[in-house]
């Protein structure tokens, strides 16, 4: 892995990092405590349109042979959009990732349409984004009701109807969907085919027979909305079909294909956003022992010690796994395994150093003051969405059989 930063990319993080004080840590805790996502004609929202942010997480469109500044390596295929988003979202979780989540742009929606989409699909969906003059949405919904971890199990259908698509189902879960132009929605042709029936279809919000149906109250990240929605004879353009007929006849984007290379571009970047809050309770403590044990008792507090240096390493082993799942995504080589190892262990390592970050301000930790319930709160969402820990360890897993140790 060779990974240098470009100066584009430090230039937004350090944007991200003067918005995080000023907007994303004060709006956070606003909506964390009121229980409401913050409004979506909010001032801070057209001004983050008006920065050009909405667009910074759209991959180019290269010519071949042409290469990305900031990346090492002559991969005509390279790029460093997943390393700089896998960057942007740890700093801007840093200072609250309900905040960094709820901000305008193409989202989770994303990567799929990145992925499976068309030249002229990525052009017409993306556009929107491309816009400075208001702050707009997309969001992506896989799961459902009966269907989460065992995604083969999504019963939404799509048929086909002239050259239109039918679809009929439900959604839950779906963040940023109730403000969203248009949703990326995965759906079956024929469930009796399991995985390889699926379809991704970009909805349009305006869709008649697309309806919101309930916003989740979360227990943390509570400043973007996530919600369950229905589709109701929602009738699909045919060219909203991602990627369009032909690409579903290759094997290896049938169905599920095409949501696996999703989540492995979106697993690095859910799992930076566990770095960033654990970073922010990791200097929480330390400002802590600074602050209460002069020089000559801490060094007398090895509790202490070890507790910050091991917060201090799992912070970083974390951070590392991350950037490899996204560099390798960006220089166009197989991320599966290392997406699936990155969410598996940064979520629960960024938990532990946050529980820990608890135990060494003791009674204190647990004042919201302190934040650090709050970020105990947020950073276990994590785990949770893109796949739990349980289902990376099962693709981890997979992917061990006949592989070496040490592959890079
Ligand atoms: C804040 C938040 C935002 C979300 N945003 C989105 C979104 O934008 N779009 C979207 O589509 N979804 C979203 N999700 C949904 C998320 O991806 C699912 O919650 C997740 O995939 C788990 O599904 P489930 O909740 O149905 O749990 P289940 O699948 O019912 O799992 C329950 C428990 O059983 C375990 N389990 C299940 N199967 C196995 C197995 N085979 N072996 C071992 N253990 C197993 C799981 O690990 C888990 O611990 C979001 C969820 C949250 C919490």
């Amino acid at each position: 892995m060779n990974i240098e930063i470009d100066k584009t990319t430090k230039d937004i993080v350090l944007m991200v990092r003067a918005m995080g004080t000023e907007y994303l840590r004060p709006l956070g805790l606003e909506a964390d405590r009121t229980g409401v996502a913050i409004p979506k004609d909010h001032p801070f929202y057209f001004m983050i349109a008006q920065s050009g942010y909405m667009s910074q997480s759209l991959r180019s469109e290269k010519q071949p042979g042409e290469k990305s500044p900031g990346l090492s390596g002559d991969n005509s295929k390279a790029s460093n959009t997943s390393v700089r988003t896998v960057l942007i979202a740890e700093e801007g979780s840093y200072w609250d990732r309900g905040a960094m989540v709820s901000l305008p742009g193409p989202g989770l929606g994303g990567p799929p349409v990145q992925s499976m989409g068309t030249k002229e699909q990525k052009e017409r969906f993306f556009s929107i984004f491309k816009q400075k003059e208001r702050p707009v949405w997309a969001a992506f919904a896989m799961t459902e009701p009966q269907a989460g971890s065992d995604v083969a199990r999504i019963a939404t259908r799509a048929v086909k109807d002239g050259n239109e698509w039918v679809l009929n189902g439900q959604k839950m879960y779906s963040s940023n969907s109730p403000r969203a132009e248009w949703v990326v929605v995965f759906a079956t042709v024929d469930p009796s085919l399991g995985r390889d029936g699926h379809r991704a279809f970009v909805v349009e919000a305006n869709t008649p027979g697309f309806e919101i149906l309930r916003v989740e109250e979360k227990m943390g990240i509570k400043a973007y909305e996530t919600a369950s929605f229905a589709l109701t004879d929602c009738r699909i353009p045919e060219d909203n079909l991602l990627g369009g007929h032909e690409y579903y006849l290759n094997k290896s984007n049938k169905g599920f294909g095409g949501a696996m290379r999703t989540f492995n571009a979106t697993r690095p970047i859910v799992s930076a956003m566990g770095v960033g809050i654990a970073r922010a309770a990791y200097d929480v403590a330390k400002q802590f022992v600074e602050d209460e044990f002069p020089k000559h008792s801490f060094n007398r507090i090895n509790r202490i010690k070890d507790t910050l240096s091991q917060m201090q390493q799992n912070i970083v082993f974390s951070r590392l796994l991350c950037l490899k799942a996204a560099w390798l995504l960006d220089m166009g080589k197989p991320n599966s395994f290392e997406a699936a190892q990155a969410k598996l262990f940064a979520p629960s390592l960024c938990l532990k150093v946050t529980e820990s970050a608890k135990e060494i301000l003791g009674e204190a930790g647990l004042c919201q003051d302190r934040l650090l319930e709050k970020f105990a709160r947020d950073v276990k969402a994590i785990d949770i969405v893109e796949g739990t820990q349980q289902i990376q360890n099962l693709v981890v897993a997979r992917n061990l059989i006949g592989r070496e140790i040490i592959k890079d």
